[in-house]
């Protein structure tokens, strides 16, 4: 028997009532009872050995950070590739001046990987290319991810070990940048060209794929999150990554409670799950993790990205009136395969950056849910950026929800007004407060690594709507600090179908919390994502502490 016992704290539970309290006390895991007074009678608490007690001084206690979507295992490995964001690159020759440094301590034929390079904020306004990478790596394969995650570019030595040359024909849905004589020069576009050379990267080993989500895991518990869904398990590299997530859970370094998202290829006839019916799947991961997984989705893409121009739009781009973007599947095809996941119960979340994109899916969802009804389904979209008020609409009539991409108002906001969707289009990307009026459930991500993973930063976005130059995108679709904290939390467990046991702290549900210095519904609005964030709590164990602080250990 293990006990918990939080006094003195600001607790803010964030049930339907938004209930203040002040003590509580968490038993093997569960909270078992809450008070109003500043710490419990001694009368009231168990005798035990095993009591740990938590004296907050004031702090703020939250139901724990809910993360639904974002890249746990790409993450942890990105923090191993050589660091070809921006602004730390300014150009293009900076990024070549990185890749040269990792070159020279590596030895001749080593793959260099880089990651998170974006065309539009670098200054040469295009993304590296073959010559460059061979310049800054003449010896080594070199391969770099867009930020984005739907391109890449590839030096000669990766080009050639790929298999990839003139002769290549472009894939349905992705293709590779040639010049007008017909030669390449390395930049691989969307994930259907990319699986051209995702198959010789370099795999990492069981263990340190094992340290790499341990080492992601730490930062994502210092953000205040405990429950956390891999928006794309088999994205990369398969049934491995599955197999690298299970590992992590077992060996103790990622003590968050995960949700897997599956890639749908895996789910396909020969594939590794065949067959499954989601029940069955949501079983195998339970069992092999004693029950610190679960199964989430089936994982489908409909569009790419709008800063890649690949986002399916119905009206052309802001800068170039003949690029609409492109869907990645055929309708009846994309229906099709959704109806037979549907059918064999997979809750089903599907990537739609562009309102095409959404229209289509949402299509779809029509379609499956006339052929196979089904009550409180909890399909999703993810990321639903440029949602229009017939897509919400349709939402709301299906009952399909929505997972916003809400960084993007900070981090491509100022590009999406001036560059790819005009002022008008750029306002209403991400309307949360249209969502709020149609009452869809809903949540926010960050979509880590392609921004950083911050809960708070994600509420201060939706609340301010603030651009990198620190102009408002959107007045009209900012909603309330109360609602950005549920959309972070209950709703987040709504969405894991787990509104009985997490999301607000209330008796009979985990002990998963936060423990903030400032409290957030009383802070200044500009000052959210800098609260200091002093522990993180899962099932009643502080799992992480801000040491620097140390605050709540007396
Ligand atoms: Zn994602």
């Amino acid at each position: 028997m293990s006990i918990l016992i939080i006094k003195n704290a600001n607790i803010i539970t964030l049930d339907p009532h938004n209930t203040k309290a002040k003590s509580l006390l968490v038993r093997n895991g569960i909270i078992e009872k809450i008070w109003n007074k500043t710490e419990p009678e001694r009368t009231e608490v168990p005798d035990g050995p095993d009591i740990e007690i938590l004296d907050l001084k004031g702090a703020a206690l939250l139901p724990g950070f809910i993360d639904t979507h974002s890249h746990l295992l790409m993450y942890g490995q990105m923090l191993n590739y050589v660091d070809c964001r921006s602004p730390r690159n300014k150009n293009i020759g900076d990024i070549k001046g990185e890749i040269a440094a990792r070159a020279g301590k590596a030895k001749p034929g080593a793959w260099i990987m880089g990651w998170g390079y974006d065309d539009t904020l670098l200054e040469d306004k295009r993304h590296p290319n073959r010559s460059d990478l061979d310049q800054a790596a003449p010896d080594n394969p070199v391969f770099i991810r867009h930020i984005s995650g739907h391109f890449g570019a590839a030096n000669s030595k990766a080009l050639e070990l790929a298999g990839i040359d003139e002769s290549t024909s472009n894939p349905h849905g992705g293709y590779f940048t040639r010049d007008d004589n017909g030669r390449l020069d390395g930049v691989i576009h969307e994930i259907p060209a990319l699986e051209f050379i995702f198959p010789v990267l370099p795999s990492p080993s069981s263990d340190e794929q094992i340290k790499n989500i341990g080492n992601a895991a730490k930062v994502y518990l210092s953000q205040g999150i405990t429950t956390c869904t891999d928006a794309g398990v088999g994205l990369d590299r398969g049934i491995e990554e599955l197999n690298a997530h299970i590992a992590a859970i077992n060996s103790g370094k990622n003590p968050m409670n995960m949700r897997l998202m599956i890639l749908h290829h895996l789910l396909r006839e020969g594939s590794a799950f065949s067959g499954y019916t989601a029940d069955q799947l949501d079983l195998e991961l339970k069992r092999r993790t004693k029950n610190r997984a679960s199964l989430d989705s089936a994982k489908l893409f409909q569009d790419g990205s709008i800063q890649g121009l690949t986002g399916a739009l119905r009206k052309p781009y802001h800068c170039d009136e003949s690029v609409y973007g492109e869907l990645l599947h055929d309708q009846n095809k994309f229906a099709e395969e959704m109806l037979d996941l549907h059918k064999r119960g997979f809750r089903i979340a599907i990537h739609g950056n562009g309102d095409r994109a959404i229209g289509s899916i949402l299509e779809a969802f029509d379609y499956v849910l006339s052929k196979s009804p089904m009550e409180d389904h909890r399909h999703r979209i993810e990321h639903v950026q440029t949602a229009g008020s017939e897509d919400l609409d349709a939402m709301q009539r299906l009952g399909v929800a929505a997972s916003f991409f809400i960084n993007h108002v900070y981090y491509w906001g100022d590009r999406h007004r001036r560059i790819f969707l005009g002022e008008k289009r750029a306002a209403r990307i991400n309307p949360l407060a249209d969502a709020v009026d149609r009452n869809l459930l809903f949540t926010l991500h960050s979509d880590c690594p392609i921004t950083p993973i911050s809960p708070l930063f994600s509420i201060w976005a939706a609340v301010n709507r603030i651009t990198l130059e620190g102009e408002v995108l959107g007045d009209d679709q900012k909603i309330d600090v109360l609602e950005a904290l549920k959309a972070m939390t209950s709703y987040g467990a709504a969405l894991n179908f787990e509104e009985d046991s997490a999301g607000t702290i209330e008796e009979g549900k985990r002990g998963d919390f936060v423990v903030l210095e400032a409290d957030p519904l009383t802070c200044p609005a500009m000052e959210l994502k800098d609260i200091p964030i002093l522990a993180t709590i899962i099932s009643g164990k502080v799992v992480w502490e801000n040491t620097e602080k140390a605050y709540i250990h007396s």
